[in-house]
């Protein structure tokens, strides 16, 4: 028996933005409480508000990244109901006309969870989006025993809902989507999508059939997911739960249900028959908005994407594909590649190893992000230079490279020199060469008939006989050209 898994997503997103949707007040996060507040976004009577165009060109620039269209004209409504933490009681938000439609999200492989990332089953998967409609936050509550604190700072910040095609089926498949989508519109300037600050959340549509020709079933809603890890556990609890009813014959009731992440359950809170009639009607407070020319004005916004990235590092600089991607996904990285790549004279392929590789791994044992490194691109260059011109080897690289982590203002030859990695005198090396190569007819009759790996034996050699720390490479270089 198997059964096949639909979902679709309903992410919610504050846009970054100084200023609420619709009055002057400032977009805070863990400021004292009700201290960002004023008539409009406190519901008082008889407060109009002003749109935010701030807000309208950053979810229009949203829509540009994610490949979504916009009709002419888009406007406003009210969704009605009473909420303690809305308190004109009703939602600013946007029904049949939202500033973004269709669209589609790439879901890239390397944000699939790690067991996952070796067997994708729907690699390069793409998600198509319905819409992307803006509306205002609600206030937050604080529940305390048997009374609730509200704090207004939040309620009226600008919030985009995403809302995707039923195309998602697997919780990995949700995890490595919501990911990319984050990863899009944090590069994209459009918000911060931090989970933790509740600037992204995501509200989870599943229902399971049991074959292709078989309609939808019907969909469950999961809320309160609050972690993009608690997305997978929430989805993988609820196929379960799903698959168990449908075994023993029970349908399902199209409901929303609460993901309790602490106690990896969900529970009802409400079916179809007691949902909100929202009586959603145009905003008489506020004018539509012609898209035209906010979205000429946003167009030249539209910065490269991850993907566009990844392949722009492949196609010029010869980096793997994989490379490519890592180094594409964080936008500090990929500009510190892109230094490096200028500065050391190296080939992409050659500074994509030694950044992810070197660089990288010191400064993750150091616990240092890339944006705070102590050694500027500039300075990591002039060592890879080193490596370039045959001075060092990658090794040695690596060695001169711990020094500098310590000692950020040194000159990498300087440390280099220090360390005795010194290319030594040609004349003397040549000298050297012929003398190891006196003194072991035996291996050298041997590298002769085709072992050609006992080089390094002699390369050895040399290495112990010489003052300096000359490039093992260069040696190993020079006896191959004594023995041929
Ligand atoms: P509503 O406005 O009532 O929430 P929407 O049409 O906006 O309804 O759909 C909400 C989400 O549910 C969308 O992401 C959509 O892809 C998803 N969805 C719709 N039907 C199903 C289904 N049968 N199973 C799983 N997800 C579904
Ligand atoms: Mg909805
Ligand atoms: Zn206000």
């Amino acid at each position: 028996m198997s059964y096949l898994v639909t979902i679709g997503l309903e992410v919610h997103c504050q846009v970054k933005t100084n200023t609420k949707m619709f009055c002057a007040c400032e977009t805070s996060f863990a400021e004292e409480p009700n201290t960002r507040t004023c008539p409009v976004c406190l519901g008082l009577p008889g407060a109009l508000p002003v749109l935010n165009r701030h807000a309208i060109e950053k979810t229009l620039l949203a829509g540009l990244h994610l490949d979504c269209g916009s009709p002419e004209i888009s406007k406003w409504d009210r969704k009605n109901y009473f909420y303690p933490d809305m308190p004109k009681n009703y939602q600013t938000t946007q029904m049949d006309l939202p500033l973004c439609i269709g669209g589609e999200v790439p879901v890239y492989d390397f944000n699939y969870p790690t067991d996952v990332r070796k067997d994708i089953p729907r690699p390069g998967l793409k998600v198509r989006l319905n819409r992307i409609h803006l509306e205002e936050d609600v206030a937050k509550s604080t529940h305390l025993g048997t009374t609730s604190v509200i704090d207004y700072n939040r309620a009226g910040t600008p919030l985009m809902e995403i809302v995707t095609e039923p195309d998602i089926e697997t919780s990995a498949e949700a995890f490595a989507f919501l990911r990319s989508l984050q990863m899009i519109l944090q590069q994209g300037g459009i918000s911060d999508a931090d989970m933790e600050k509740g600037q992204l959340r995501c509200d989870v549509n599943i229902s399971i059939r049991r074959q292709e020709s078989d309609p939808l079933g019907n969909r469950i809603e999961l809320k309160n997911l609050n972690s993009i890890s608690a997305v997978r556990r929430a989805i993988d609890y609820e196929i379960e739960r799903q698959w168990e009813d449908l075994q023993a014959g029970i349908e399902q009731i199209q409901s929303t249900r609460r993901w309790d992440d602490d106690r990896g359950e969900s529970q009802l809170l409400r079916t179809k028959e007691d949902a909100h009639d929202y009586r959603y009607f145009p905003c008489p407070d506020l004018l539509p908005v012609h898209t035209e020319p906010l979205l000429e004005k946003v167009r030249p916004m539209l910065t490269e994407r991850p993907h566009e990235r990844a392949g722009r590092y492949e196609k010029d600089f010869e980096v793997t594909a994989y490379d490519a991607s890592v180094l594409a996904a964080d936008l500090p990285l990929a500009n510190y590649f892109e230094e490096l790549v200028a500065t050391s004279g190296s080939s992409g392929k050659k500074a994509a190893n030694f950044l992810l590789n070197n660089l990288l791994g010191s400064l993750n044992e150091r616990s240092i992000a890339i944006s705070d490194s102590p050694l500027s691109p500039g300075k990591s260059g002039a060592l890879l230079g080193l490596v370039e011109k045959g001075t060092l080897a990658i090794s040695q690289a690596k060695e001169v490279l711990t020094v500098l982590l310590d000692a950020p203002d040194q000159d990498p030859a300087a440390v280099a020199k220090e360390l005795g990695f010194e290319p030594a005198d040609a004349g003397e090396l040549d000298a050297l060469c012929d003398q190891v190569i006196a003194a072991n007819p035996k291996q050298v009759a041997e590298i002769k008939a085709g072992n050609e790996k006992l080089i390094n034996f002699l390369t050895g050699q040399v290495m112990k006989a010489s003052a300096t720390k000359p490039n093992p490479k260069q040696v190993t270089d020079l006896l191959k050209g004594k023995l041929e």
